[in-house]
Order: structure tokens, then sequence, then C-alpha cells
């Protein structure tokens, strides 16, 4: 046998055992696929494999990979890398011919044969091991989101529990600290549950607790962090609540409570005993804030009656006085409790009267004549100066028409809106309504905006005061000189007149600098083209003074004080006031 003929039954033994070799395997060059053996023709499922000699690796793959590369790219970075450096290794998801899909491990191998430069691939089906990786992945995500909600949440309720809700209340609290925001605890407690629990089973009494954390989380705001700290006691931290808004939302926390709840036949009546520590009063930190909102708790537990307590004896004889206040205010409107009260305002030069503020009062049987001081910042925190307002403005313009409509000399009727009514969308709507209604020309309604309203978001506010001058309306900006007006915005909104406020006439006695302030005042106004009023003039000398320094129109009790209609009407009728 010749060395040739020997060397031919060699390569013929290596084909034979490369074409029927258990792992799939292939020749590629740069211009694709050369051969591949039997096992490469059972794995992609290939009925002969004539049709794609030639076609690249990448042709055996779907478009993209499953983490989302493109085959392409994959594929022909590995083909290259392995062409460079002699091998390379990858894991790539390949297309049989029935479309079926299969992970491979794929091993390219460079040999240099003849000059010419081929790949040998050696595939592997990893299909299994890949699936099993990916459940395990799975698996492991799963099992770490469980263990989050295991760790930061109650599983009854939903709601954070205690290790979740320290970590969220004791950033709160630094915060607060440093920003001098008022922060209140709330410390709620379920007094029955574990009578529910013994006599109707565990399941009953924690659908009880279920919908206890419903109903408290539709009463507090998206920024308090309300959890459930232990079996029977939720917690809620109420962010930038002040102490004196601070009874009011217990008081909705117990009522939103109150209501029986339904577990299967019985309806569970669930008594809430709330205790209240505020941040500074109570304790600077979480740990004494919680100790202290749980010493209020208990007492309002063995007080019964299913009411709160602040920790600070002396806030509940304050948060009582107004939560009395509160529920007799709600009444009020009903029962017609509020009148207004109007108080010139008088050109100094002439003593006429050019308008009059509408100053509401409630007169209350039982408490007897209410100051707007006192109950106007109640009826903004529980929302009720909207519909109080409404009348105001209503009331004060069907007098304005009434006292035109009988002849009496044309006035400007000035009516107060706090913040809150100032910043209801539909205002001007609101305006417009009562002054068709009333009859009253625009021209002749003022509304006065302390600085305070107009300084809290100026992009709503020119908005509104835009809307308002275009129909017609006047604008002043009431208690001059206590806000924080910044110049540059008094220059941009829209307004017609400033009330320099009293405080400012008071001083005039104190000291020279104070007259220099006051005088600036006016000037300022005056060299915006703004009508300037002075509020609480009280005598003869102050009045001097302040139309010495140019201010035209004065309101105060030297001239009147504030009276009901028909004194009015008398005064305006006798043209001046003297
Ligand atoms: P304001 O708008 O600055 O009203 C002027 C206040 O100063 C009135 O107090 C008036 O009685 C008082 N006053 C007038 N002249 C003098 C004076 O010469 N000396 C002194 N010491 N005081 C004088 P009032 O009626 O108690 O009203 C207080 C505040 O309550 C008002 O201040 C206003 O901000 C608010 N207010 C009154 N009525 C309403 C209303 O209908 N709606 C709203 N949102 N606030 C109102
Ligand atoms: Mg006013
Ligand atoms: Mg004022």
């Amino acid at each position: 046998m010749s060395a040739d003929s020997s060397g031919s039954q060699m390569d013929k033994r290596y084909a034979a055992v490369w074409i029927s070799a258990a792992d799939p395997m292939a020749f590629l060059d740069e211009d694709g696929l050369i051969d591949c053996n039997d096992a490469a023709i059972r794995l992609l499922g290939l009925a002969d494999h004539s049709h794609v000699l030639g076609h690249p690796l990448e042709h055996f793959a779907p478009a993209e990979q499953p983490h989302c590369v493109s085959s392409r790219a994959h594929i022909s970075a590995n083909f290259n890398a392995a062409l460079a450096k002699g091998e390379s290794r990858f894991e790539c998801q390949l297309r049989c011919s029935d479309g079926s899909l299969l992970i491979a491990d794929i091993q390219l191998h460079r040999i240099s044969i003849g000059g010419g430069k081929i790949v040998h691939a050696v595939m592997r089906d990893i299909s299994e091991r890949w699936e099993t990786e990916r459940r395990m992945r799975n698996l492991n995500d799963t099992m770490e989101a469980s263990l989050h909600q295991l760790t930061n949440f109650d599983v009854v309720t939903g709601l954070a529990n205690r290790q979740r809700f320290n970590e969220e209340a004791s950033i709160a609290i630094e915060r607060a600290n440093t920003l001098a925001r008022p922060v209140a605890l709330a410390s709620i407690a379920i007094n029955n549950l574990s009578d529910i629990n013994n006599t109707l089973g565990h399941e009953a009494g924690n659908q009880v607790l279920s919908e206890v954390a419903n109903r408290l989380r539709r009463v507090v705001n998206e920024a308090d962090i309300l959890a459930r700290l232990s079996g029977h006691v939720f917690g809620v931290l109420l962010d930038g609540c002040a102490d004196k808004f601070a009874a009011s939302v217990a008081n909705r926390l117990i009522a939103a409570i109150a209501p029986p709840i339904a577990v299967g036949t019985h309806e569970i009546s669930v008594g809430t005993s709330v205790g209240l520590a505020m941040l500074g009063r109570d304790g600077r930190d979480l740990w004494t804030l919680m100790q202290n909102a749980d010493t209020a708790m208990y007492r309002a537990k063995s007080l019964g009656m299913g009411g709160f307590q602040f920790h600070s004896g002396e806030m509940n004889t304050l948060a009582l006085e107004r939560l009395v206040l509160e529920s007799r205010l709600r009444r009020a409107l009903d029962q017609g409790e509020f009148v207004l009260h109007y108080q010139p305002l008088v050109a100094a030069s002439s003593r006429r009267i050019v308008g009059v503020e509408a100053l509401v009062r409630w007169q209350n049987p039982e408490l007897g004549v209410v100051p707007p001081d006192r109950f106007i910042p109640l009826a903004e925190q529980c929302g009720l100066i909207i519909p109080i307002g409404e009348w105001v403005i209503a009331q004060a313009c069907r007098q304005a028409r009434a006292w035109q409509d009988a002849g009496l000399p044309d006035i400007e009727m000035c009516v107060n809106l706090s913040p809150r009514q100032f910043y209801l969308p539909n205002l001007a709507g609101v305006l417009a309504k009562v002054l068709s209604e009333s009859g009253l020309a625009p021209e002749r309604l003022v509304i006065e905006l302390t600085e305070g309203a107009l300084m809290a978001h100026t992009d709503d506010t020119l908005r509104t005061l835009g809307d308002l001058r275009s129909m017609g309306i006047r604008l002043a900006i009431d208690d001059f000189g206590t806000g924080y007006s910044s110049l540059a915005y008094l220059k941009r909104f829209p307004v017609n007149k400033l009330k320099v406020d009293q405080s400012f006439v008071r001083a005039l006695h104190d000291s020279d600098d104070d007259v220099v302030i006051a005088r600036a005042i006016v000037d300022l106004g005056r060299n915006l083209n703004l009508e300037v009023v002075a509020e609480g003039i009280e005598t003869a000398a102050e009045m001097d003074a302040l139309s010495s320094y140019g201010c035209d129109v004065m309101q105060g009790f030297y001239f009147s004080e504030p009276k009901i209609a028909s004194e009015i009407e008398a005064i305006l009728q006798s043209g001046a006031i003297t």
C-alpha cells in the first residue's frame, strides 16, 4: 500500500468519524457553511444540508437573541474572534427548520488547511440547562420580592409594617426638624380586636383590620406615612400637620372607622382610641414621639367613648374648643347666623364715602358675636370658607345693588377673599354668576386679597388676577406691608389698590423710622399708579399724616366703625361723614 493510498484511507476514516460523531459539528469559512455532520443535521432538523451550504452561522438563528441583542452582531463578533484569535466560545439561540428554538453552546476553533483559514464549530444543545437556570433566576426574583414584601409590609392589611414605618418616619422627622415643618404622630388603637378574635375567630379579626386599613388610607394624604405598628395599633405620621389641624384629622380618622364593618353575616362596630404627639412640643425624635403618642392613646382609651387625646394636656382643651367651634360653624350657614357689617372708605379731602368694605360677623346664640379672626382661619382649614365666602360675596353684591337701586351715591363694594377661595378653579365663574344674579356692575366690586394669597403660586395667581381684571372686577392688596411682597411681582400683578396695613398707621407714633416706612409704602403705591388706602385710621393726627404723604382714601374708626347696612344707608343718604 502506497503512502498516498494509506493517507486517503486515513482521511476517509477521519471523515467517517466526523460525520457520525455524537456532537453536532460544522466547518465554516468567511463565505459560510462548508459542511456539517449528521448530528448537526439532526440538531437543526435539516432534511439534508445541501441547500444551506454557504450560509453563515447566524442564518440558523432568529433575528434577536433572548437578551435582545441582534443575532447577526452576536454571532459574527464571535466568528471574527475565532478567526483572529484562534478560538471563541459563546451561547446562542438557534432556530430549527420546524421553527422551534434551542439554546446552543458553540465552540469555534480556527484551523489552517492549505493556507486557507476555516473554522470548526462544535455545538451542544444546552436548552435544558438554560431553562433550569432561567427558572432559578425567576424564583430568586420572586423570592426577593416576597422577602421585601414580608420585611416591609403587613401581610393582613398591606400597609407598611413597623420596620418600614420607623425608617420612613425617621427620615420625615429629620427633614421636618431641619425645615421647622410641623408634624403630628397619631397612634390609633382598635379597642375591641381581641373580643372580635375570641368570639368570631382570627379570620374575622383580619377582615376587620383590613377594612380599617382601607378606611384610614382614605383619610390620610399621600405624603403621610400610614402603618400597622402592632396587632391592634395603627400609626400615621401626618407630615406638615400643625397642632391646630391635628385634632380635626384625628376626628376624621375616628369617624372613618366608626361605621359598622360587615364580616359574613355580622355587622361589627369597632371602637377606636387615638393619641396625638406633636413634633417639637412632645419630642424631637421618632422614639419619643411614639412613646408620647402611645401614652396619649392609652389615656384616650381609659377615658372611653372612642375619642382622641393629645399628649400635652393644654392642647386637649384647645382642641376641644376648636371642635366645638367647628361643629357649630358647620351649622351656621344653614341657620342664617352670618351677617355683614360694612365699614366706609372715605376720601380724606371731601369726607365722601367712596366705598365700603364688607366684613363678616358670626352671631351664634351660644357664643355671641364671633369676630372673623376667630373663625375665618378655622373655616379655611375645614373647607367651610368656600360656602361662607360665596354667601359673603353674594350678600355684599345684593346689598350694593340695593343701595344703587335706592338712588344712593355710587360706591365700591370691597369684599375679602381668603387664599383658599382665590385658588378655586372656577372662581371667575362663581363671581360672574354672583354679579349677574345681583345685577351689580363688575366695576363696582373690589376683591381684597392678602399678600400671602398672591405670593403662593405666582403663575396661577397671574392667570386668575388676569381673568378677574378682564371681567372688569377691581383688585386690592390687603394688609400691605405685612407679607413678603416681592416688588417685582407687585409690578406684574394687575391690581388697582394697595391697602396699607394698620400696623404702619399705629407705628407712626413710635419712631421716626416708622414714619419713613409708612411714607415709603404710600410712595411705592403711588409710583406704581395704584390707589393707596390707609387702614385703621383712629385719630385726626393719623389722618393728617397719611394725607400729607399723598394717601387719598382712608378707612378706620376715626371715620366710622363697621356698621350694619341700615346704618350705612343713613350715612350714604347724608352724603358724607362729618
Ligand atoms: P381686614 O380685611 O384688614 O379688615 C379690616 C379690619 O380692621 C376689620 O376687622 C376692621 O373692623 C378693623 N378696623 C377697621 N378700622 C379700624 C381701626 O381704626 N382700628 C382698629 N383697631 N381696627 C380697625 P374685622 O372685621 O375684625 O376683620 C378682621 C379680618 O378678618 C379682616 O381684615 C379680613 O382679613 C378678615 N375678614 C373679615 N371679613 C371677611 C370675609 O368676609 N372673608 C374673608 N375671607 N375674610 C374676612
Ligand atoms: Mg380687607
Ligand atoms: Mg386689612
